[in-house]
């Protein structure tokens, strides 16, 4: 019987991302420079506020300066903009990230726009996406970033390798499928009109899955060797579940993230990356 595929740990690689971080922190504070990152929480809704805080205390931990700001539900656009642009002027801060869902009466499209192309560490802003698109250098958005991490772990080349991206958001889907084309694989976005996912899915290298839907991709589809990267984050009955079906997908794969503990604790460390990359770049030392 073929090994099972191993599993691609989250949380180990994202302690080490912390850790490198945190030596360029170190290297940066000493001269003069410490990397700041204020949060915007906007309402009291309990999830968003402990994604605020630990992004807070993660922040510190890695010797950066952590500035949270929460403003109350009932915020009005001008109010929250006022506090972007205020961020925006002040030297201290070189990450702003606001935290998403914004409450429905607030544009989240104007007022990520209003946040300076160089402090957008969440990498939303078009400008961020534009660079992407254009392959030049910019802030990449954070979850991204992450899968692109884990798919390094595996020491495999993307060069030609055939990507299948199930999911085109524009927080997840769409810009890994440009960092893959970035790396020259060979890259197929699927999505919820794709007529034979499960053909283009059983002919992929490397499967990323950014659907939202517990186990929607079947472990038989898997080709055997393939690399699996699961996005998704569901809740069920039995728990947190990815969008693969794990256990007969990794009997096929050769590597795997598992959900929880794959692409999860990535993305705040990524996020840190970007700050620590920001104010580098803020100094023109990147
Ligand atoms: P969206 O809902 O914005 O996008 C989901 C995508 O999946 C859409 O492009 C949709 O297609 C596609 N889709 C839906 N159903 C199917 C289907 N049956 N077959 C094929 N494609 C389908 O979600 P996000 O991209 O924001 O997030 C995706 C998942 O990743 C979620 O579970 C989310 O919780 C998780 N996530 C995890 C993060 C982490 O840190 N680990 C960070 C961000 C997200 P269409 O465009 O046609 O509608």
């Amino acid at each position: 019987m073929a090994e099972a595929g191993r599993i691609l740990d989250g949380k180990a690689v994202a302690a080490r991302v912390r850790d490198e971080v945190a030596a360029e922190v170190g290297a940066l504070r000493a001269r003069g420079i410490v990397p700041g990152l204020a949060t915007v929480l906007v309402g009291d809704d309990p999830a968003s506020a402990v994604y605020v805080r630990n992004k807070g205390i993660t922040c510190e931990k890695v010797g950066m300066a952590s500035f949270s700001f929460t403003l109350p539900a009932d915020t009005g656009q001008e109010r929250l903009a006022a506090l972007i642009d205020e961020l925006n002027a002040r030297p201290d801060v070189h990450g702003i990230l606001v935290q998403l869902p914004l409450p429905r009466h607030l544009d989240a499209n104007h007022i990520i726009a209003r946040i300076a192309p160089e402090k957008d560490v969440d990498g939303l802003h078009p400008v961020s996406q534009g660079l992407l698109l254009a392959g030049r250098p910019g802030l990449r958005p954070c979850t991204p970033l992450g899968v692109m991490r884990l798919l390094d772990e595996t020491g495999r080349d993307l060069t030609g390798l055939r990507a299948v991206v199930v999911g085109r958001s524009l927080l997840v889907g769409k810009p890994v499928g440009l960092l893959l084309l970035e790396r020259n694989a060979t890259v197929t976005w699927c999505h919820s009109r794709t007529r034979d996912l499960g053909g283009e899915v059983g002919r992929a290298d490397v499967v990323i899955a950014a659907i939202g839907k517990a186990r929607a991709i079947p472990g038989a589809w898997i080709k055997p060797g393939a690399v699996v990267i699961d996005v998704g984050i569901n809740r069920t009955d039995c728990g947190l579940v990815g969008d693969v079906e794990f256990d007969v997908a990794r009997e096929r794969a050769a590597w795997i993230t598992p959900v929880p503990g794959g692409v999860g604790p990535m993305t705040i460390a990524m996020l840190l990356a970007n700050t620590a990359a920001a104010a580098a770049r803020m100094r023109g030392e990147s």
